[in-house]
């Protein structure tokens, strides 16, 4: 390679390179903006309230009591939800999917699988229009994020969460978040957090994480930059623990909050000490927005056309994608905890091994003592023998 073509240069006046992500930004606004979230997650685990709390307007109604009269169904439905978010001159076209149904009865084996052919039929059908010749309008109801509701037990995750989050992390940008969260305490949340993500990680489930590589979507890159210590946060939080509500209250101050009314006072969706709504929010709607949608089009599209083509077989669950699972341990209090623990294993086989052989020592000793015992023993059999032959003789 010449020295000319790896040489640096800046531009008088500047070529406009670094202007890039805003008109990635542009693109977007001039096409209109299209975003799809689908929602899954048990019956009552609060989906309806947090899509209107996450949208500030009832975009569904909770219609528990038309509910509570409707047999509960075999399969999982498909509700889809559209509305148009206008603000700044930027205006969204909102889709939601909500699945109700899921993991409602008491066999739920492959109650996945309306989610995932749900998935893979948008792709399918996008990629139809694509091969079309007139392209120019396309319905396109990719889903560019999933928001999975997990239980808020304390416990863990159930085989059905990890089964459903499995496959649909290979369709899709899966984001779990742990339901209705102002029922556990802060200590039982964290305890809870870190065994999901243990999970996640062990089960090498590819949730969709702010990109903290170069070459990602921001501006600033460097590892110090705010934006990627923003993502680090994001990422040290998740699963994201939500509360939902529809209803505004006085915060004390004269100041109406979104907020979780209790007689012991307000859960307020908006402070990140009670929940992380706002960080879930920022990283939907704000700053991972066309991250999400540019990571569907490039990964999930991308990957699911190729295997069609390629006549892949959608059965396979680990299919479309295995993209490599981000690391949610780069955080050097997760690596710290870690190393913590490998040292506690490794001091207690230590331990043991050092047990093992003492005790192998004493049954060494042990030995030694009574085949001491034994030759004593021996002897004095001999000597007796002699003193009886003696007598015999003495007698004749
Ligand atoms: P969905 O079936 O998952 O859509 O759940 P809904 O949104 O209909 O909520 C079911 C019930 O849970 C309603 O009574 C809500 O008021 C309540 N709820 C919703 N979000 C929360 C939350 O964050 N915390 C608590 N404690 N209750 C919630």
């Amino acid at each position: 390679m010449s020295a000319a073509a790896t040489a640096t240069t800046t531009a008088q006046p500047p070529v406009g390179v670094s202007n890039l992500p805003n008109q990635r930004y542009k693109i977007a606004n001039e096409r209109g903006g299209s975003f799809t979230l689908m929602v899954c997650g048990e019956s009552g685990l609060g989906k309806t309230t947090f899509i209107n709390t996450l949208f500030q307007t009832t975009l569904k109604h909770q219609d528990a009591q038309q509910r509570r009269y409707t047999p509960i169904k075999k399969t999982v439905d498909i509700d889809i939800i559209r509305a148009i978010l206008e603000e700044k001159n930027f205006s969204l076209r909102v889709n939601v999917i909500d699945t109700p149904g899921f993991g409602d009865n008491v066999n739920n084996n492959k109650a996945w699988q309306p989610l995932i052919d749900f998935i893979d039929d948008q792709h399918d059908s996008y990629m139809r229009q694509e091969q079309q010749p007139y392209r120019k309008v396309k319905f396109d109801l990719r889903v560019h994020a999933v928001l999975y509701f997990i239980k808020p037990t304390g416990h863990g995750l159930k085989p059905l969460d990890i089964e459903t989050m499995k496959r649909l992390s290979t369709r899709a940008n899966l984001i779990p978040v742990i339901a209705k969260s102002d029922t556990l305490t802060a200590q039982e949340l964290q305890v809870f957090k870190s065994r999901i993500r243990q999970v996640i990680e062990a089960q090498e489930i590819r949730i969709f994480t702010p990109p903290l590589e170069t070459g990602s979507v921001k501006d600033d890159e460097s590892p110090d930059s705010p934006a990627m210590e923003h993502a680090r946060q994001l990422i040290e939080s998740m699963p994201f623990a939500v509360v939902g509500s529809e209803n505004k209250y006085d915060n004390g101050q004269g100041t109406p909050v979104v907020a979780r009314q209790y007689p012991w006072g307000l859960v307020e969706i908006e402070n990140d000490s009670h929940c992380d709504f706002r960080k879930l929010r920022g990283l939907l709607l704000r700053t991972y927005l066309l991250d999400l949608i540019l990571t569907t089009e490039e990964l999930h599209y991308e990957t699911y056309r190729r295997l069609r083509l390629e006549g892949g077989n959608s059965e396979d669950p680990n299919l479309p994608v295995k993209a490599p699972a981000r690391k949610l341990s780069h955080n050097p209090k997760y690596k710290e905890e870690e190393n913590a623990l490998k040292k506690y294993f490794t001091d207690q086989v230590k331990a043991e091994e050092q047990r093992f052989r003492q005790w192998e020592q004493n049954i060494v000793n042990e030995r030694i003592r009574l085949n001491g015992d034994l030759e004593d023993i021996q002897s004095k059999v001999k000597k007796l023998e002699e003193q009886v032959r003696n007598l015999q003789l003495k007698k004749r």
